[in-house]
């Protein structure tokens, strides 16, 4: 009998994957093969407003896979799934029509897809001659691994980072790598012709580009597949890196990795990647080598700890803040603010540019995500939801680990134009993004309307700041207080 693995939306590599291995072995246990499968749910994608950039680019990354797979004479079936709640009834169908004695595929923390997993668990326990296991994957340290003196999970950043360092330190093992899967045999392969060439979806209807142009566009900024995401890594760890953490703020360096999209597609995986930049820093641990590494190494840790609180606080994927007092926040209507926040015209450069850099790449710089939030959030007392749905429409890299917890509301608030004259002191990120702004002098390009004499802001053709900074601050601050306290 066959051995499937199930690959998801966040595991689209066949080097270093945990399920896809073990179901590889499995399979050379016994006569059958080793058969894979994906299913498509454009209704899924459309529940989370999933970018037309990020679908085309897991869709592409896809048919990267199948290509690699098949020529491993292992196929990968991609199976549509109309209705969201039929994902069960089509796996079980899959296996059924295949003749299929194990299911392998790497977990996903989010609370939908955990009960998807629950459901086909306890579908083939009562099957009785079949078995399901899912393996942790996404993360070199296993969520919930790490905890505190008094044995509960580590819910601070901080000590979390401090932890993985010591705990890697002493386990490198941590981030051991599996071998891609082995070939199937030719003849038995055969039996499977089927399975073999399955088209790999267009992009929904709902979700297509403005045109062919833009599609192509995006394309060549995020090659879809795991050698351009592994070829972009080596770019970084030599030409940018060791910069890191210098200009990591600064976004007109552009120096971060841009690795964003392959992480939460798995088109790469996290150990990999940990492995080559030890090795690019000569065996040296993440805490005593080069301060760029060591810096870098620290966001993916970041993104380790989302998914550790992922589990901690389920209800962060059901679209609830982890603070769960801000659900009591009454936030205001401004649909005049939306719509400026949306189309990068509040007035504000710093925010505008962020903006208008996610509307045309598809990406924003990690500076650029803190501010906007913050000003949607703090300055046009907008419920940060919209945002966070704004940017799974928009971003490549949507990933909800990583949004929600971007997103999470707290007291935060940033001076967009403080924040611009430290993090983008010659005003090059705005002038690229802001075109009207191009030839404003000096400091003057961070806050035009307070900076320049009305005659010279009115040639700009550039919209007045839609909200006083300070007493919009203020305002929300109070609100949060009221709020936060009676909840
Ligand atoms: P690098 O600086 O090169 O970092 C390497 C990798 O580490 C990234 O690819 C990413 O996987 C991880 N990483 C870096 N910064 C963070 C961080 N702050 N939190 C968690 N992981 C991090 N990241 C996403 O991948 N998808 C999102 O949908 C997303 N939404 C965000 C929303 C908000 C409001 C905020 C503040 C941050 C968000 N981030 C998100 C985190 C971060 O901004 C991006 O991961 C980063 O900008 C991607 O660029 P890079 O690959 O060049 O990162």
């Amino acid at each position: 009998r066959n051995v499937l693995h199930w690959f998801r939306s966040k595991d689209l590599r066949q080097e270093d994957n945990k399920a896809l291995h073990q179901a590889s072995q499995k399979a050379k246990e016994g006569s059958g093969s080793l058969i894979t499968m994906y299913l498509h749910s454009p209704k899924d994608l459309e529940w989370h407003g999933t970018s037309p950039a990020r679908i085309d680019f897991l869709l592409e990354s896809l048919r990267i896979l199948q290509k690699q797979l098949e020529d491993k004479h292992i196929p990968l079936t991609v199976v549509e799934v109309p209705e969201r709640n039929q994902k069960t009834e089509k796996v079980l169908q899959f296996v059924k029509d295949n003749n299929v004695s194990h299911i392998y595929a790497n977990m996903e923390y989010e609370v939908d897809e955990l009960r998807r997993d629950i459901t086909v668990a306890k579908a083939v326990q009562a099957a009785q001659d079949l078995s399901f296991e899912v393996l942790h994957d996404q993360t070199a340290m296993e969520p919930t691994l790490l905890t505190t003196n008094a044995g509960g999970p580590i819910q601070v950043f901080t000590p979390y980072h401090k932890a993985w360092l010591s705990e890697t330190k002493a386990n490198p093992s941590h981030y051991d790598t599996v071998p891609a899967p082995e070939a199937n045999d030719k003849s038995t392969a055969s039996s499977l012709k089927k399975l073999f060439g399955s088209a790999i979806p267009d992009l929904p209807e709902t979700k297509n580009f403005a045109s062919k142009d833009e599609q192509n566009r995006l394309r060549k900024l995020w090659p879809p597949g795991h050698e351009a995401g592994m070829q972009r890594l080596d770019h970084f760890l030599n030409k940018k890196v060791s910069q890191y953490a210098a200009h990591r703020i600064e976004p007109a360096k552009d120096n971060s990795s841009r690795l964003s999209p392959y992480f939460s597609a798995g088109i790469i995986s996290v150990r990999e990647v940990l492995q080559a930049t030890q090795k690019w820093n000569k065996g040296a641990h993440f805490d005593d080598g080069d301060v760029g590494v060591d810096s870098w190494v620290r966001e993916i840790v970041f993104r380790e700890f989302y998914r550790h609180m992922m589990i901690i606080k389920p209800h962060g994927s059901m679209n609830m803040p982890q603070n769960l007092k801000f659900d009591f926040v009454q936030w205001e209507e401004d649909e005049e603010g939306w719509e400026k926040w949306c189309e990068g015209k509040t007035g504000v450069p710093f925010v505008d540019a962020g903006m208008r850099q996610l509307n045309h790449e598809a990406y924003m710089h990690n500076r650029l995500r803190m501010n906007t939030a913050s000003y949607l959030r703090g300055n046009l007392l907008i419920d940060y939801r919209r945002g966070e749905r704004y940017f799974a429409e928009h971003l490549v890299d949507w990933d909800m680990s990583n949004n929600t917890n971007g997103w999470e509301p707290n007291y935060t608030m940033f001076n967009p134009i403080t924040q611009a004259e430290k993090c983008d002191k010659n005003g090059d990120y705005i002038r690229k993004w802001v075109p009207e702004l191009k030839d404003v002098p000096g400091k003057a390009i961070f806050a035009p309307y307070d900076r320049l004499s009305k005659e010279e802001f009115q040639k700009l053709g550039y919209p007045e700041p839609h909200v006083n900074f300070d007493e919009t601050a203020q305002r929300a601050k109070e609100r949060y207080k009221r709020d936060l306290h009676s909840a």
